[in-house]
């Protein structure tokens, strides 16, 4: 059998698809591994690593006397299996192969996991042929030309990989132990260190505090708009910048008519087609259409495995001879690019654009195959359409361009205007992601003079360096050395997944900041761009062979214990320095009432601010639970309060911004406040003053404390306490009513419980018993549809019913035989006849008295005659006797109420008939045989 191990799962039916040709594939799940055959042969795919490097047994306790942070520098490393599953499935496989073709990913990360797969093979299989087949797009071309060549694996590049892998290892664990124990972290808020992402850091902490000390300077600039054949033309002063006021002042007051025009030079311009996508130009051109880093690369692999593009990480700018470029082009004939790609064909540049870059490895990253927008739905297709796009533009002419300047002499001022036009759009006609800015000069003539229509003076400011967007982060990497091409944008995801760094453009956040500083004073090793460098290059070495992958890691060992010499030395003040910057993270400012620390505080689930003066203090504002996203402090600072403004943050949704928690705090209780009947502005204002600002604060004062603080008598504050306790009862049943509306309104998209229960409440529906009063009109208007607006109602009266017979006294095991019975409303109770609700429940007629005469008495109505049970069964039989009368029908009389002869005697055969649905005749039979 011949086993051929693939990157993924989704490669590997791919590779199994078009090795197959005609040939049907068998698709067999193992446990939950798909393996794919056809002929003697099965492919499988992994799942990138399934192996994960790791210490040996012993060093998981970080608080280990023996096996400190330093001690995981010179700790051994073990191979642990990460996907069991498929671990076991490849060995099993490998048992019965005579051949086994590695065709994970080319490049090092790639030929890493094929390692892995060499390994586990050889475990149980020590003398099968092992190759290698490697290829750079999933294209039928290419897996067939990869699979008829097979290489061997190529060791010196994987141990290039494995060298990083240990490194990073390495680095990261001890330094992100002593970094957590060194500030008192652990668990969820541990601080991690890497040898890459922390220079990465520092880069973003260096440019936030360039931007922090920018002290912008004022300049000047002078501009004048002149006009020729009723178009205004602008021109600039020749001085551009001014930075002296006066010098600007004094050229303003010299630009006079007559403005006359000194010399117009023309000239052409050649606008180079741009050159082939290597990952990090392909993450930048992405970024302009709204996609993230990681998002890109992710789209972008997905592209790859399913033959659309080329493998997407890639440091070549230069198309190999070996690539069919015309190929390509008849490939993509025929689509949604037809008309371009024949353009392209027709107007195809010589040689096709070439970047600084070249290697061998892996083209430039370019279309393998053609694709529709429907097929690839929205992200998918704009990304494919944009590797589509850029690999025409590369065979595309150069645009070109005219140029005109023109000089002007404003009676001693020179002045001067540019104007371009574009020639030939070249390029630019098949790669519309750029704009094309021209601007047309009318056709002026040197001497001529003519008219200053306007003249500005502007004043700017100059401006600090823009923030680094991820994309523009990943270019300064590349050039700087840091990370590989398959990496980077991993990097930045931590960084921010680490809340090291938000926002786009990123911003570091405060831990982000104490961490750096804190390594930037004490091991800069760690924080500055050279090791890493270092690093990258000694694998480069690795690959060529020249030097070993042990020899290496024990050179990183060395520096490593070089920089715990100077972290150990400043244990203490690192952790101190940490703690002290970061206990700013949860400060919002300081408190109103005493003046100490407002933190943001979390308890479980729930958050609040509260103040560092508690218990003496107790003020506090309470926050929605973390469910709704997690408390955390911005830059901002609210002008009024002094406090930093707040914000929810959950991982998959946008933040939720509470801005001044105090601002929102008042906001969100003025209309409680309101609510009270006594309440003026001008009382809100001087209960504000002394930091009251909720009803139920108000509710919980005593007359005389709130004397002082509103500053009325202690009837009026009697009166106050006594609204806010009203206002508070109606607060609790909206809320309920509220929470009532949720539980049985399903929650849809677009149906807002907030915006029913609003509408409910302007319509006078305020609590669960007006709803079950409410006219279904009512709620329809409030947005409920017809079954919904049913359902609620019959709900929300069950509720109200049960509560109503629960107030007057029935027990709950009684309220349920009622309810079984269907006779659970106070109207049942007090109006039905006794009889019929003990025949209907089971209940004995004396209880049943009792629970009606109860409900009757709450209620303020009439109380119903008691009935006994001998009397009820006395009737009961005296009922019986009479002929015609059987059970069935001494229960329908029962619900007219009667029940014995006596009742039967005096009853109305018309009313007893209107009830009961016996015909009047009969009624008048049964009475006619007791006379
Ligand atoms: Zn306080
Ligand atoms: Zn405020």
């Amino acid at each position: 059998m011949h086993l051929i191990i693939a990157e993924k799962n989704i490669s590997a039916n791919r590779i199994a698809q078009i090795l197959a040709g005609n040939e049907k594939v068998r698709a067999v799940k193992e446990g939950s591994v798909s393996t794919y055959s056809f002929d003697n042969k099965t492919v499988v795919g992994l799942k990138g690593h399934v192996v994960e490097v790791d210490f040996e047994p012993g060093y998981t306790n970080w608080r280990s006397e023996i096996h400190t942070p330093r001690s995981l520098i010179d700790a051994g490393t073990v191979k642990k299996p990460t996907e069991k599953k498929i671990v076991n499935l490849i060995q099993k496989l490998s048992k019965k192969a005579d051949l086994v073709t590695i065709a994970t990913d080319y490049d090092t990360e790639g030929e890493l996991i094929g390692k892995e797969a060499y390994e586990l093979v050889r475990a149980v299989n020590p003398t099968v042929r092992i190759n290698r087949a490697r290829f750079s797009a999933i294209t039928p071309a290419e897996i067939r030309t990869a699979f008829e060549n097979p290489t061997d694996l190529d060791f010196a590049l994987a141990a290039a990989g494995e060298a990083r892998q240990t490194v990073d290892l390495m680095w990261g664990a001890s330094l992100t132990r002593f970094i957590s124990l060194a500030a008192r972290r652990g668990g969820k808020d541990i601080l991690s260190v890497g040898r890459v992402q922390s220079p990465t850091l520092a880069m973003i902490v260096d440019r936030e505090r360039e931007i922090e000390n920018f002290v912008p300077q004022t300049y000047w600039m002078l501009t004048l708009v002149t006009e020729k054949d009723g178009v205004p033309v602008e021109a600039r002063h020749t001085a551009g910048r001014f930075t002296d006021h006066e010098a600007a002042l004094a050229a303003r007051a010299g630009t006079k008519e007559p403005l006359t025009v000194t010399d117009v030079k023309e000239g052409q311009k050649t606008d180079r087609a741009p050159t082939p996508f290597d990952t990090t130009t392909f993450i930048v051109a992405a970024s302009r259409l709204g996609l993230s880093a990681a998002n890109a690369m992710r789209i972008a692999e997905d592209l790859y495995m399913n033959g659309y593009i080329s493998y997407p990480r890639t440091d070549n700018t230069v198309y190999p001879k070996s690539l069919n470029l015309n190929g390509i082009l008849e490939t993509l004939r025929g689509g949604v690019f037809d008309a371009d790609v024949a353009w392209v064909q027709q107007h195809r540049r010589p040689v096709p654009t070439r970047g600084k870059k070249e290697s061998t490895d892996h083209p430039p990253i370019h279309p393998t195959g053609s694709a529709s927008r429907e097929a690839l739905g929205q992200d998918r297709w704009k990304v494919y359409e944009l590797v589509v796009r850029r690999f025409l533009a590369t065979l595309s002419p150069d645009a070109t361009w005219t140029t005109t300047k023109c000089l002007f002499d404003a009676s001693g001022e020179p002045y001067t205007a540019t104007g371009g036009r574009l020639l030939s759009p070249g390029w630019r006609r098949v790669y519309p992601y750029s704009e094309a800015k021209e601007n047309i000069l009318p056709a002026f003539v040197p001497g001529e003079r003519l008219p200053i229509r306007k003249v500005n003076l502007e004043e700017k400011q100059t401006q600090p360096p823009a923030r680094y967007s991820q994309s523009r982060l990943i270019q300064v990497m590349e050039e700087l050395g840091l990370g590989t091409k398959s990496t980077r944008h991993e990097v930045i995801g931590k960084l921010i997944s680490r809340r090291y760094v938000e926002g786009n453009p990123l911003r570091p956040t405060l831990v982000g900041r104490a961490v750096t500083d804190a390594l930037d004073n004490h091991a800069e090793t760690i924080t500055e761009p050279e090791m890493t460098r270092t690093l990258e290059e000694h694998m480069q070495l690795i690959k060529q062979r020249e030097r070993s992958r042990d020899d290496v890691v024990m050179e990183s060992r060395g520096m490593l214990h070089q920089v715990f010499d100077k972290l150990e030395a400043h244990k203490k003040e690192i952790g101190e320095e940490i703690m002290e910057q970061t206990a700013e993270e949860h400060t919002v400012g300081p408190c109103p009432v005493c003046g100490h620390d407002l933190r943001i505080r979390h308890i479980g689930v729930s958050q609040f601010i509260g103040c560092t003066g508690y218990p003496e203090c107790r003020f506090n504002i309470s926050l929605p639970g973390s469910t709704w996203g997690k408390a955390i402090r911005t830059d901002e600072t609210c002008e009024t309060h002094g406090l930093s403004h707040v914000r929810l943050i959950r991982k998959g949704s946008p933040p939720w911004t509470i801005g001044c928690p105090l601002c929102s705090h008042i906001a969100s209780n003025i209309e409680a406040l309101r609510m009270m009947p006594s309440m003026t502005d001008d009382l809100v204002q001087r209960l504000h003053a002394h930091h009251i600002y909720t009803v139920s604060e108000i509710a919980g004062m005593q007359p005389h404390d709130l004397t002082g603080a509103a500053g009325v008598g202690p009837e009026e504050a009697g009166r106050l306490i006594r609204e806010a306790e009203d206002a508070l009862e109606i607060l609790r049943r909206r809320s309920e009513l509220r929470k009532f509306v949720r539980k049985i309104v399903p929650p849809r998209k677009g149906r807002s419980h907030a915006k029913i229960t609003r509408s409910l409440i302007e319509q006078g529906i305020g609590d669960i018993r007006a709803l079950s009063r409410a006219e279904p009109t009512a709620l329809k208007k409030a947005g409920i549809g017809d079954a919904g607006a049913s359902e609620l109602l019959t709900a929300a009266r069950g509720l109200c019913n049960e509560r109503t017979l629960r107030e007057a006294g029935v027990s709950a095991v009684s309220l349920k035989k009622y309810q079984a019975g269907g006779v659970a409303s106070p109207d049942d109770l007090c109006y039905l006849p006794i009889p019929y609700l003990s025949s209907k429940t089971g209940i004995n007629p004396e209880t049943v008295h009792k629970h009606a005469d109860m409900v009757c008495r709450h209620l303020g109505r009439p109380a119903p005659a008691k009935v006994t049970r001998t009397a009820l069964e006395r009737g009961r039989k005296e009922l019986l006797a009479v002929p015609g009368i059987g059970e069935a029908t001494v229960e329908r009389l029962h619900l007219a109420g009667i029940y014995d002869a006596a009742t039967l005697r005096e009853a109305d055969p018309e009313e007893v008939s209107s009830i009961t649905g016996i015909a009047k005749a009969r009624i008048r039979d049964y009475i006619s045989h007791l006379k």
